[in-house]
């Protein structure tokens, strides 16, 4: 692990109070902000007065609870500063654009979530004249090949969506610094666990809705990075966040500030029944992926770039051959054995299984979705931590056997 460990990064923080004294926070429900003074407003229109000095013009500029949960992110994330977005498509969709003008490239890893492979494959070409070119992230070579002088950054995913290959991001970050661009990572799979700024990310970018949110039941994101970037973000000219809108609610802020404490617990009990579970399917014989087995091609690697308190992660594959015995195991499992739900998302605090080729990756054309290693029987399981790991593993080995995959 290089780095702080970030929790003494967020328990350092300052504390904000409620307005009366309150443990938690006031949530800021304005959408616009009084100036005392007449001469602050062209100073915050010029930017020359801002949210640092606790100065705010209008909710979909900077609030002051979305700011407070912005510092959070930041402490988690190792950065100068971070905001938060509406969904973490918001986030990444505004980085982007951000970074990247019309004639600009990016380069990008080739197994990413389908949302943000949609975004870039279909999207930004069309809509924005920007192009990219996907390539296999873990060889820093064809990264290296692909950067042209028109190359605005490289995106990718820490840990991949749902291939759960890692990025080796110190040696991604020497070749974006060779060549004066950024490197952009999506840290969605992976709070706490790797710390991407610490490895040579220049911004870092999340969807709240999954590990951070712990519930599904909130879509939002943050982008990570230095004042000025996040500056530029909410520039009044060209800043896409302010001008594209994807803008937090304050309440939303105020409900995520309240999870972030316990984070650490969560991630760490996703870790370790995922460790478990992956261990006991490999010692079937089954083809399970999971960083935090021996076989995982990238696991030293990722054991020597994680916070090891955290383990290796809350999500792993089993792949089982084709979509149909798939769909069955999944039916089972959730209909017959309760052991989980079959829906697209993860970081629930129950178990969620999709089938990653005709869902989240189904934006993805089947040529893509090869070269990506997404085959078709691949069931992507973010596993939950409710109930025993004997209850849950006796429910996984019956779906599997009466799926006729193991026997017995
Ligand atoms: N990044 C990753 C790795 C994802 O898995 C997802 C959604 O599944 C997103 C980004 C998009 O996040 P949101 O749904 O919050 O917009």
């Amino acid at each position: 692990m290089s780095g702080r460990n970030p929790i003494e990064d967020l328990a350092d923080l300052r504390h904000e109070f409620g307005e009366h004294g309150g443990v938690n926070m006031s949530v800021e429900a304005s959408s616009t902000f009084t100036v005392i003074d007449p001469e602050t407003m062209p100073d915050l229109f010029q930017g020359r007065a801002g949210p640092d000095k606790g100065c705010y013009l209008y909710g979909r500029h900077f609030n002051p609870t979305v700011y407070n949960l912005g510092r959070q992110m930041a402490a988690l994330a190792g950065t100068e500063a971070a905001y938060c977005a509406a969904s973490g498509m918001g986030a990444i969709s505004a980085v982007m654009l951000c970074l990247c003008n019309a004639g600009d490239e990016i380069v990008a890893s080739n197994a990413i979530y389908g949302g943000s492979f949609a975004l870039l494959n279909d999207f930004l070409p069309a809509k924005a004249g920007i192009k990219t070119h996907f390539v296999d992230i873990t060889d820093v070579n064809a990264v290296r090949n692909a950067i042209t002088d028109k190359t605005r950054l490289v995106f990718t995913e820490s840990v991949s969506n749902p291939t759960l290959r890692l990025a080796d991001m110190p040696s991604l970050a020497e070749v974006t610094r060779e060549h004066g661009i950024q490197l952009v990572v999506d840290n969605t799979f992976s709070p706490l666990i790797l710390r991407p700024a610490d490895l040579g990310a220049d911004i870092v970018v999340h969807s709240i809705t999954k590990f951070i949110s712990g519930a599904s039941d909130i879509i939002a994101g943050a982008i990570c990075g230095s004042e000025e970037f996040i500056g530029a973000l909410m520039d009044l000219h060209m800043g896409p966040l302010m001008l594209l809108g994807p803008t937090m609610d304050p309440h939303v802020a105020s409900d995520i500030s309240l999870r972030i404490p316990h984070l650490p617990l969560r991630m760490t009990a996703h870790s370790e029944r995922a460790l478990a579970m992956t261990e006991r399917l490999d010692g079937l014989g089954l083809a399970v992926r999971y960083p935090g087995l021996e076989s995982h091609p990238d696991h030293e690697l990722f054991t020597e770039q994680h916070c090891p308190e955290y383990g290796y992660g809350g999500v792993f594959t089993l792949d089982v051959g084709d979509a149909d015995t798939a769909n069955t195991l999944m039916s089972l499992l959730q209909n017959e054995q309760r052991f989980g739900y079959l829906a697209v998302s993860l970081g629930y605090f129950d178990t969620l299984m999709s089938c990653s080729g005709s869902s989240t990756s189904s934006e993805m054309s089947d040529e893509n979705k090869d070269v990506a290693g997404i085959s078709p029987g691949l069931v992507r399981i973010s596993i939950g931590y409710t109930g025993t790991l004997e209850q849950r593993w006796t429910q996984l080995r019956s779906a599997l056997s009466t799926a006729g995959i193991i026997s017995g």
